[in-house]
């Protein structure tokens, strides 16, 4: 017998260290945009794995091309080379318009590397003393969960009980030039930040500041890092986030759907002479750049160049702007969104976004609370139309009762 919903949670707890804080829903089977509990009932998938299933869950391009790729090679270790790499780093290149790709895992590996990195950069480019390198972030960031990382975190949750931290990082606040001009100086290695911030709350800056924060970097000599884990891939409407102020970074982190839900697959990309200062022996990863991975990796890339996921995002975002605009003043205070991509702060006398969240769960659709009383959406790309209205009416619902 196949144990329940309500018995697998309770199974979990003695066994299962706690990470996130999970909504009461066990997922057995997924399709597109829909997931099935162990029960056989179905919800809308509006979180898509943090942005992880840009393309639905079991795309089949993506399912087609991990089986043929199961079939022939999974992991050679980059101890030895593999057939499939060169074309995925020729693909991914070519689709950011940048040279060089180091292909990692996780989005926390991703950006882990972009630190050491830089700092190589610096040292060995720039010329900043020894030991002596910066990195400039921004408050309110989510950049991942390793202790480096964490190092510069501004979320206390996030930070506590986990020091001694990382030195080398100043914060500056987010969407703010002139902080993040008094913070450069001779010793900054890089700025890194994400061009929308997303576990904030798709925390959207000002147009005006990736082109400043383009300019200000290029002035100061030092590298701007963009982290578009969660931003990139079609998500807003471009391939990129940072396309939508034309803006070109020195170093871009990828991840989350580039390994199509399938398997993690994540990226530093850059310009050869930044990702250039790392030599054989200085850098690895017993998975990073594993062929299955890469073969997901270049069926992802091939799925982007059509534009047409990017494309819509860009369509079906005006149909969830019209919708949330429609709830401001019943029920929602104000959003912020691009593409398929939404922050959604709930009026707090109806509830937390835990709250809300769990609601929404009752009514067959699945989303996050971020912070306070704020929910993220985030669907498949490949949501219809009557999905998304679906999802919208369930809120309105949930928001009305
Ligand atoms: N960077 C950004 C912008 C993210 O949103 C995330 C995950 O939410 C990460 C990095 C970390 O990625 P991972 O959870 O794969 O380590």
């Amino acid at each position: 017998r196949t144990r329940s919903s309500d018995e697998m949670i309770r199974a979990e707890e003695p066994v299962l260290a706690h990470n996130y804080h999970p909504l009461p829903v066990v997922v057995a089977r997924a399709e597109g945009a829909w997931v099935e509990d162990v029960e056989g009932r179905r919800y809308l998938d509006m979180l898509a794995g943090y942005s992880a299933l840009n393309f639905g869950h079991r795309n089949p391009v993506l399912i087609e091309a991990a089986h043929r790729q199961l079939d022939r090679l999974t992991l050679t270790s980059r101890a030895f080379h593999n057939d499939r790499l060169a074309e995925f780093a020729e693909a991914l290149a070519a689709l950011t318009g940048l040279d060089m790709v180091l292909p990692m895992n996780t989005g926390a590996e991703a950006v882990e590397s972009a630190v050491k990195v830089a700092r190589k950069w610096a040292y060995e480019v720039k010329g900043v003393p020894a030991n002596r390198a910066t990195i400039v972030v921004a408050a309110g960031n989510f950049h991942g969960r390793t202790t480096t990382i964490v190092s510069f975190s501004t979320d206390e949750t996030a930070r506590s009980g986990f020091g001694p931290f990382t030195p080398g990082f100043r914060v500056v606040p987010y969407n703010d030039l002139a902080a993040l001009e008094a913070a450069v100086d001779e010793t900054t290695a890089a700025v890194l930040i994400e061009p929308i911030q997303g576990e904030a709350g798709v925390i959207i800056p000002d147009e005006g500041y990736l082109t400043g924060v383009r300019d200000l970097t290029r002035r100061a000599g030092c590298l701007f890092v963009a982290d578009e884990i969660q931003s990139g891939l079609g998500r807003t409407g471009r391939t990129l986030a940072v396309e939508h102020e034309e803006v070109v970074p020195d170093v871009l982190l990828l991840g989350k759907a580039l390994g199509g839900g399938i398997v993690p697959v994540s990226a530093v990309v850059a310009r050869r002479d930044v990702l250039g200062v790392l030599h054989p022996g200085e850098h690895g990863s017993t998975f990073g750049g594993n062929p299955l991975a890469a073969a997901v990796g270049t069926a992802v890339v091939r799925l982007l160049e059509t534009g047409a996921f990017q494309r819509r995002a860009a369509e079906a975002g005006v149909l969830l702007e019209d919708g949330l605009a429609a709830l401001v003043g019943r029920g929602v205070v104000g959003f912020r969104s691009r593409g398929l991509w939404a922050g959604v702060d709930i009026d707090p006398a109806i509830g937390t976004g835990r709250e809300i969240s769990e609601r929404l769960m009752r009514e067959g659709v699945l989303v996050k609370d971020t912070h306070g009383s704020t929910i993220r959406l985030a669907p498949p790309l490949t949501i219809t139309d009557e999905e998304l209205r679906s999802a919208l009416a369930a809120l309105e619902k949930v928001l009305a009762a």
